[in-house]
């Protein structure tokens, strides 16, 4: 694991527009790059960076997200007016929740501890650390 993880979070975020707004009281897992397609067309940008808090830690404070079920059991969640990409998790009965880390109103706050999904990582984007690089979901992920 990382020296981010297992730390308290008090926190918050939201979109681009202020819309919909999240707070964060919980327990952070870990946090990664996702190099997937899904994560590249659902935001437009070649990876996100997302961390992960068990489900319950996470709630919306103001707004109501659309959710789009992106694959198998998940789904994706997002602003519906400014489209701002939030949050993914399993649609039914889910354990954990990832949220994007750049939607925190401080996001320097987590930073990424590993890169998955690096099978369709854009050959044009490497990222200057040294953190574990996984071609696939890495051997945390379900
Ligand atoms: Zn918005
Ligand atoms: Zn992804």
């Amino acid at each position: 694991m990382s020296t981010t993880a297992a730390s308290a979070l008090h926190t918050g975020g939201g979109c681009l527009c202020g819309a919909l707004r999240y707070t964060v009281d919980g327990t952070l897992i870990d946090a990664g790059y996702c190099h997937c397609r899904l994560c590249q067309r659902a935001s437009g940008a070649p990876v996100v960076a997302w961390f992960t808090v068990p489900f319950p830690a996470f709630r919306y404070v103001q707004g109501t997200p659309r959710a789009y079920a992106s694959s198998g059991l998940y789904q994706r969640e997002s602003c519906p007016i400014c489209g701002a990409p939030l949050a993914f998790r399993r649609r039914t009965a889910p354990d954990y929740i990832d949220i994007t880390i750049a939607s925190l109103d401080e996001p320097a706050l987590i930073a990424p501890d590993y890169h998955i999904w690096r099978m369709s990582r854009l050959p044009w984007f490497e990222t200057a650390d040294r953190l574990p690089r996984h071609d696939d979901a890495g051997p945390d992920q379900a």
